[in-house]
């Protein structure tokens, strides 16, 4: 039986494009109210203009860059005076640079950005808000990894290890958190067309179009169902991970194309 948000506030980091904005529309359709952070503010406004139109709350929205600490505490303290309190963490912001091996890669500038965001913006967005999570007596943390986050392939050596440590980072924090009222979930989806190859390739919209050539990905709002189902269960469950693919992709790597 699914609980709808009944009110329950919910942060979505990385809300102005793909997964994050499909998220920020299931949750609002469900009753959640929400805090949508990126660094693109006017998408996030368009974004927020479009849940009012629809739902009649307007969600709060705010600059937030997860590799800037002192973004990232602005962006919480906006959160507490609107709202008093967070009972949902969607850790979403998250990208890809490149696909260079490691021994023609120049220097370390765009592993650098991955892990500044997929991890540690990660760590500290949840260490930032667990306090008040906790606190509200019926909290949840709900982490975007990726199936990069299960099997590594060539190119994509720290991506897969930002989001290998996404899993470590979500299974340990269960563990941290056990006996308190919080539940903890991974997201591991396969291939979503969002704008996510067109950052990894540097606005190379065609070389991103190659990524699905011939196959049918996942849609943005594919995975804003299961983070939806996972925030919606009965209060004792806890969803631990969904690992969600298309039918024509079987692995990293692994896709069938049809003609
Ligand atoms: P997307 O369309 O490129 O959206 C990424 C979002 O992250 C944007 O809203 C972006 O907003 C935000 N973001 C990036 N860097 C940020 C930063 N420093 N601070 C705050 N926000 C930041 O990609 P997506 O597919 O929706 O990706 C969402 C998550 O799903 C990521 O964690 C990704 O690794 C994961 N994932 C994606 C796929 C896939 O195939 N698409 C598969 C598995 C997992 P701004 O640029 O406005 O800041």
């Amino acid at each position: 039986m699914a609980v709808q948000g009944n009110g329950r506030v919910a942060v979505i980091t990385g809300a102005s494009a793909g997964i994050g904005a499909a998220a920020a529309k299931a949750l609002a359709g469900a009753g959640f109210r929400l805090a949508l952070g990126a660094r693109r503010v006017e998408r996030l406004a368009g974004l927020a203009e479009e849940i009012a139109t629809t739902t009649g709350e307007r969600p709060l929205t705010a600059a937030l860059d997860v590799t800037d600490v002192q973004s990232c505490e602005r962006f919480v303290q906006r959160v507490r005076e609107t709202f008093g309190s967070v009972h949902v963490l969607v850790n979403n912001a998250g990208l890809a640079r490149g696909t260079t091996y490691i021994e023609d890669a120049k220097d370390d500038s765009e592993w650098q950005v991955m892990i500044d965001t997929n991890v540690s913006g990660l760590l500290r967005m949840t260490r930032l808000l667990i306090p008040d999570i906790i606190a509200s007596g019926n909290g949840h943390v709900v982490n975007l990894g990726s199936i990069a986050g299960r099997e590594a392939y060539a190119g994509g050596s720290v991506y897969c290890a930002t989001k290998f440590a996404v899993r470590a980072i979500t299974d340990a924090l269960r563990q941290e958190l056990l006996g308190k009222p919080v539940r903890v979930t991974t997201i591991d989806p396969g291939m979503v067309e969002t704008e996510f190859s067109v950052v990894r390739y540097h606005g190379d919209q065609a070389k991103a179009d190659q990524v699905y050539a011939g196959m049918t990905p996942l849609t943005a709002e594919d995975i804003a169902d299961c983070i939806l189902f996972a925030v919606t269960r009965p209060v004792h469950v806890n969803i631990d991970a969904i690992i969600v693919k298309p039918r024509d992709q079987a692995g990293a790597g692994k896709v069938a194309r049809h003609d």
